[in-house]
């Protein structure tokens, strides 16, 4: 396999970071054009929902790296201009500024945005949170001390209702789920986690959808549920998912379904690999396709592409791995709880709050989720990794409730 010399990253974040540190890493030496639409550095989202939105860091911390350390990566950096188009038969990316770029082996890593309540895009006070700027306006409007109306009780959305509650908002979480989070975590870890919201005085509606955005003199006024209820509010977030940003993709000849098409190896069509929130690959040990909107996966699949570039293609087949800050609770999953159907408390407990948990499927671990438990959750890994017969796993680490 010939080595390329021209590889192009769409995306310049985790993902797209995390693909030209590994082929410099690995040695190459031809050239990386990094394009991104943002204007700024590469810089870390999972902070934008916690640290910064609470004021606890200031905005420098956010850069993924020091000017220096990009610098040294030697890159054709384009930052604040958007890939428009690409031709996978003639192996080259349009971008916005009129230029085209040629490539050997393409990138793209260009991310989700957030999916939004139809007629809000411009409506004052109605707030989703992507990017540096999301947050900044997010936190200069929790600093009045709002009423929040958070529309999505998902783990953004759960994230900012645990700061803005920090901060003193009046925070009112609406999710179209009866049973918020427990879509993820099952229902005992659902429950546990909405009840702590409770708790520290979010009033939690469940099982609504919102009709509308209210507005008064130009400005949000508050939201009217399915049922016809109105809350008044002060500012609204929409957390209800996101869109990968595959458009620019159209007619390119690379496949495009729920983000990009990709088989084991991360490999969209010859010569075209995904990364990171965008990429739709099919893991081959789980058997399922997979597409992961986590910080872990975007840098472990960026540097998976980055290899397969340089070398012979290996399958990536990570275990999944996710985070959230919620309160003082460190919530860790490792594996796909989603789907299970076996539940096992091993270690501490729901009253307590802390604790470990299996989950299970087809007779075998399936995922470990940890509350206040690095280290315990690091080792139950081990059983998601190897799979563990469910039986022994639980035997050996022993049900606690
Ligand atoms: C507020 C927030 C909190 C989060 N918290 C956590 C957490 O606690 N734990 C966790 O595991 N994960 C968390 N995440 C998810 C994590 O940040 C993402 O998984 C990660 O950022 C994905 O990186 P990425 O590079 O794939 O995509 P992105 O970070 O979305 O980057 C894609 C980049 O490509 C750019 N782009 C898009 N289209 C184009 C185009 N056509 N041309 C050029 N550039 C383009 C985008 O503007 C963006 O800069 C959080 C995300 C958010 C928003």
């Amino acid at each position: 396999m010939s080595r390329p010399s021209r590889v192009v990253v769409a995306g310049a974040s985790a993902a797209g970071l995390s693909v030209a540190e590994t082929l410099r890493r690995e040695g190459f030496d031809g050239s990386i054009t990094m394009i991104g639409d943002e204007d700024s550095a590469p810089y870390d989202r999972p902070p934008l929902s916690k640290e910064i939105l609470s004021g606890k860091w200031p905005e420098q911390r956010v850069w993924l790296r020091e000017e220096s350390a990009i610098d040294a990566l030697d890159l054709d950096l384009r930052l604040g201009v958007r890939a428009t188009g690409a031709d996978a038969a003639a192996r080259n990316v349009e971008l916005a500024d009129g230029s085209t770029v040629p490539y050997d082996e393409l990138v793209i890593a260009t991310g989700v945005r957030p999916r939004r309540l139809p007629g809000t895009d411009d409506v004052p006070g109605v707030h989703v949170l992507r990017t540096l700027a999301d947050a900044r306006a997010l936190r200069a409007e929790l600093e009045a001390k709002p009423r929040l109306v958070i529309v999505g009780a998902g783990f953004l959305g759960a994230e900012v209702a645990a700061v803005a509650r920090q901060v003193g908002a009046d925070v009112t979480l609406v999710s179209d789920l009866q049973a918020p989070l427990s879509d993820v975590l099952g229902d005992d870890l659902g429950r546990l986690l909405v009840d702590t919201h409770r708790e520290h005085g979010v009033e939690v509606i469940t099982g609504v959808l919102v009709k509308e955005v209210l507005t008064s003199d130009g400005r949000v006024a508050g939201v009217r549920l399915a049922d016809d209820r109105v809350i008044e509010a002060d500012a609204v977030l929409v957390a209800i998912g996101s869109v990968p940003n595959t458009e620019w993709l159209g007619g390119s000849g690379i496949e495009v379904g729920d983000g990009v098409v990709c088989d084991e190896f991360c490999r969209a069509a010859p010569g075209v690999w995904a990364a990171g929130d965008v990429a739709s690959w099919q893991h081959p040990t789980l058997g399922e396709r997979l597409r992961i909107e986590h910080r872990t996966n975007a840098a472990e699949q960026g540097m998976a592409v980055a290899r397969n570039i340089l070398g012979e293609p290996k399958p990536f087949a990570p275990v999944p791995y996710i985070w959230s800050d919620q309160y003082d609770r460190k919530i860790q999953i490792y594996g796909l709880p989603r789907g299970a159907d076996r539940f096992a408390v091993t270690d501490g407990g729901l009253a307590d709050g802390r604790l470990v948990a299996l989950y299970g499927r087809d007779e075998v671990v399936r995922a470990a989720v940890g509350i206040n438990m690095v280290r315990p959750v690091r080792a139950a890994r081990a059983h998601v990794a190897s799979r563990t017969a469910w039986d022994a796993a639980v035997s050996q680490e022993g049900a606690t409730a």
